[in-house]
């Protein structure tokens, strides 16, 4: 299939490789031109603007960092809405507000493109592996016909319902994540403070109810002092605003995204955005007074 890729980041660049893996023919487009020549060298075409890499393709993919990115991208002067021919699907890949992916297709629907949501989970070995958990929100016949490329990418894709619940479903992710990276990080703080070998806290619960997938990723990040992203803080406080944006609209109150936002507020007062969200745990360093292990906060 010819496919667009829009936004080759820590995502989107092995994202695009595991498709051209699959035989598709790519047209790829970043304003940061090193990873374009990267794939450009794979076989891939360097589309000159969004527009231009979705010029004739059926299938355009986006994986950009937020809603302004994503509205630029599509919507603006030499956006896919420009290129795209009726009749071609955008898949956004990008974690951004529903509210945004909603008014992005109202636009494309009039010009006669369809649209779907379909942020991802996994972060970046999951994209790699190309073992993403995908969510999506659209119309049941269009995911049906972008399904089979979506695994191509991750190893599941569940439609959730119509377009913007594919977000609503990856906020939802990104609160489980954040308010159990804080849970760990609060309780190996502790447990080092104490005197306790955190390498044995893992080994001890990780077979436990408190084990986890976060716990899994993390504690070992957290082990080696090791911050390196991954996932950054400032993208989290991102999802965690479009999270609180959306409650706020539907009136949900979420007292502990607030409590979490605040924490990642603080951490990036402190300097630490770029640093991966397993980071967290260097507020609870400052704040105990302890360093669990590696590059925390030095007393
Ligand atoms: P990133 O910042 O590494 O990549 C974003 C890319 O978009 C960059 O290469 C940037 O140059 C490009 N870009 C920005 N504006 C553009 C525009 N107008 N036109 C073309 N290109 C543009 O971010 P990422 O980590 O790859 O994340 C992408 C999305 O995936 C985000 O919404 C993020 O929340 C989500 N996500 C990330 C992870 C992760 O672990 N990194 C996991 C799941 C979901």
């Amino acid at each position: 299939m010819n496919i667009g890729f829009i936004g080759l980041g820590i995502m989107g660049k092995p994202m695009a490789k595991n498709l051209i893996a699959a035989g598709h023919a790519l047209a790829v487009y970043d304003i940061n031109d090193a990873p374009v020549r990267e794939l450009e060298k794979m076989g891939a075409k360097a589309g000159s603007s969004a527009a231009d890499a979705a010029s004739g393709c059926a299938l355009i993919i986006t994986m950009l960092p937020n809603s302004p990115q994503v509205k630029e991208a599509v919507l603006g002067e030499n956006g896919v809405i420009h290129g795209a021919k009726a009749g071609s699907i955008l898949v956004d890949m990008s974690s951004i507000a529903p509210r945004a992916a909603q008014d992005i297709a109202a636009e494309l629907a009039k010009k006669g493109i369809e649209m779907l949501d379909a942020p991802v989970s996994g972060g970046e070995p999951k994209a790699i592996d190309g073992t993403l958990a995908i969510m999506a929100g659209g119309k049941p016949e269009v995911f049906d016909k972008v399904k089979d490329v979506l695994l191509e990418m991750g190893s599941s894709a569940v439609l959730c319902g119509g377009i913007g619940a594919g977000n609503i479903v990856k906020l939802a992710n990104q609160i489980i994540v954040a308010l159990n990276i804080a849970a760990v990080s609060e309780a190996f703080t502790l447990a080092a403070k104490a005197g306790v070998d955190p390498q044995a806290v893992f080994s001890a619960i990780k077979g436990g109810l408190a084990g986890s997938t976060v716990l899994n990723a993390k504690a070992p990040m957290v082990l080696e002092g090791n911050y390196k992203p991954g996932f950054r803080i400032e993208l989290h406080i991102k999802d965690l605003q479009n999270a609180l944006d959306t409650a706020h609209e539907l009136g949900v109150p979420v007292p502990l995204t607030s409590q979490i936002m605040e924490i990642m507020q603080a951490l990036r007062v402190d300097g630490k955005q770029k640093d991966d969200h397993g980071g967290i745990i260097q507020f609870y360093e400052r704040l105990a007074g302890v360093k669990v292990r590696g590059g925390g906060w030095k007393p």
